[in-house]
């Protein structure tokens, strides 16, 4: 019997896992090697809040929130769309639940029973899983080369090799993106990594710093660019961070980028209309300090208190537009994701690249972004999937033409 076919696949997080479960299930000796002690750190760490695997909206508006790399991850997404997402999850052990949001979480959110359950099936399908491995580039003789804490390098000549190396937001937890350079080395086009779902930098003031950072700002709007978010957000040392923010951060960091300072609008009571607030401010003060007043008609906490009087603004105007600039976006440490790497044009239909036989690549290190809300690890999941199913295609028929 002829020896199985070899694939290597580096990068142990969502997408790579998945090209390892494709590849395992049809019969193929698998490596996956990674630089980290342990596997997929990312994965563990956004099941921290949750792990929102996928969204139940329609699948066209699922699709759209990909924006320009729509059309080329979206055959992958087809593939694996998010009832599948959620069938997979199921299928390990772990049941799934949608919040009122539409975003799909496992009951447990958390993603160590997930991890668990996967890495089980994929030790039972007998994939070899390498931790402290780290990809440098190629040997003399063309092998992929790794560094082994103090061991002398290991070099691989698979039949194929998966590249699923992440993006480059929260470095310490293994995408440190030091394969970039490895790859420009090769001609490869890559655009700059930026940070994506981030927080925003806002100059407080000393006092609203000292005072506020770190409290949550419940139930607000914020609106950017004619789009509004409702949700929350939390004032940090440096600006301000959470869902809403996230969601409008992609724009407001091609603002900054191109005109250096944005101004984003934040409602302070949403679910009141203008004319409402208006009403209730007019009631007579009785004495009361400002605060007092907006406190005691509006039922504003003291940091959205503070926010008003920071603006120097009337409340009257402000309460439903509090304009905040915005100076910069937090940076790639912080950020959930990353916009920016491999460019598509390096990356053929069945995700091979090109340039560099033998080679595939899937997950966020390809050239993409999305905001929160699932659409992240579906979309790793299935570029992951298509990765490997390309693998198997231009395996198997690389076998039948070959004497
Ligand atoms: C705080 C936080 C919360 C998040 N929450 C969510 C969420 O709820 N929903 C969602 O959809 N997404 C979320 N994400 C984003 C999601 O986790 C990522 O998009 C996803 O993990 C990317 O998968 P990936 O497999 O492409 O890359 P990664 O998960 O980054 O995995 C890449 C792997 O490659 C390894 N690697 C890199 N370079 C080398 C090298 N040279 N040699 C060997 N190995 C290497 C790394 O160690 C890493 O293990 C969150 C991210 C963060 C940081």
């Amino acid at each position: 019997m002829a020896d199985p076919l070899k694939v290597a696949i580096v990068g142990a997080g969502p997408a790579g896992l998945a090209a390892a479960e494709v590849l395992s299930e049809a019969g193929v000796a698998v490596t996956v090697l990674d630089r980290m002690p342990s596997p997929a750190r990312k994965l563990l760490m956004a099941g921290r809040g949750g792990l929102n695997l996928t969204h139940t909206e329609p699948l066209e508006t699922f699709l759209s929130r990909y924006g320009a790399a729509r059309g080329r991850l979206e055959p992958a997404v087809r593939a694996f769309p998010p009832e599948a997402v959620r069938a997979w999850c199921e299928g390990l052990g772990q049941t799934t639940y949608a919040g009122t949001s539409g975003r799909v979480f496992p009951t447990a959110m958390k993603a160590a029973p997930l991890l668990r359950a996967l890495l089980a099936r994929l030790a039972a399908r007998g994939v070899t899983l390498l931790s402290r491995h780290a990809w440098t580039g190629w040997s003399a003789e063309g092998a992929l080369a790794f560094d082994l804490p103090g061991l002398a390098p290991l070099h691989l000549a698979p039949d194929a090799a998966l590249l699923a190396l992440g993006g480059a937001s929260w470095p310490r937890l293994g995408s440190d993106a030091a394969w970039v350079p490895l790859l420009a080395a090769r001609g490869l086009g890559l655009s700059p990594f930026r940070p994506a779902n981030c927080g925003v930098l806002v100059p407080w003031t000393d006092h609203l710093r000292d005072r506020f950072a770190g409290t949550p700002l419940k139930r607000i709007a914020l609106s950017f660019d004619g789009r509004t978010v409702r949700g929350e957000a939390v004032i940090t040392a440096g600006g301000l961070e959470g869902g809403a923010v996230y969601a409008l951060s992609a724009a407001i960091r091609d603002r900054v980028a191109a005109e250096s300072a944005a101004t984003v609008t934040l409602d302070l009571r949403p679910d009141l209309p203008a004319e409402e607030v208006a009403r209730r401010l007019a009631a007579p003060r009785r004495g009361q300090s400002l605060s007092n007043h907006l406190r005691r008609t509006l039922a504003l906490p003291p940091a959205a208190i503070a926010l008003l009087r920071e603006g120097g603004v009337p409340p009257e105007a402000a309460v439903k537009a509090l304009e905040l600039r915005v100076t910069g976006v937090s940076g790639l440490d912080r950020a959930i994701s990353s916009a920016g790497g491999l460019r598509w044009e390096e990356v053929a239909e069945d995700f091979a690249l090109p340039r560099l036989p033998g080679l595939f690549a899937a997950g966020e290190m390809l050239d993409w972004e999305a905001p929160t809300g699932g659409h992240l690890l579906t979309a790793c999941l299935a570029t992951g999937r298509a990765a490997a199913r390309g693998v198997l295609a231009r395996l198997g028929a690389g076998l039948e033409s070959s004497p």
